[in-house]
Order: structure tokens, then sequence, then C-alpha cells
């Protein structure tokens, strides 16, 4: 794993990664969950969203 400190471009369309929230749903085997304002890295050209690390270990 590389973690590089600038924001890359969008693997999928080449677009600019920007600092925003997104919305997420998780299936732990009994339901489904979804969660709100999560913070994530969102292409402004496709919408395609990544989500940071440290919102991953708060779940
Ligand atoms: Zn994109």
């Amino acid at each position: 794993m590389n973690d590089s400190p600038t924001i890359t471009c969008c693997p999928l369309c080449g677009g600019e990664k920007r600092e925003g929230k997104t919305t997420i749903t998780v299936e732990p085997g009994y339901g489904l969950f979804v969660i709100r304002d999560v913070p994530a890295k969102v292409c402004e050209l496709c919408g395609a969203d990544w989500i940071d690390d440290a919102a991953l270990g708060i779940l």
C-alpha cells in the first residue's frame, strides 16, 4: 500500500477528487445500515467516492 500525501486524480475518469461527504451502506449480516455524512474524497466529474481510512476505523 502506498499512502500518497497528495490527492490523486480519479482512476475512473481522471477528474479531480475533492474533500466531501458520502453515504455508505453496511450489511453486517443481520440487517442493513445506512451511514450518512461519511468523510470521503469525491470525484467532481463522475461522483465516485473513496472513503477515508479514518472513517472506516470508526465503523
Ligand atoms: Zn471520476
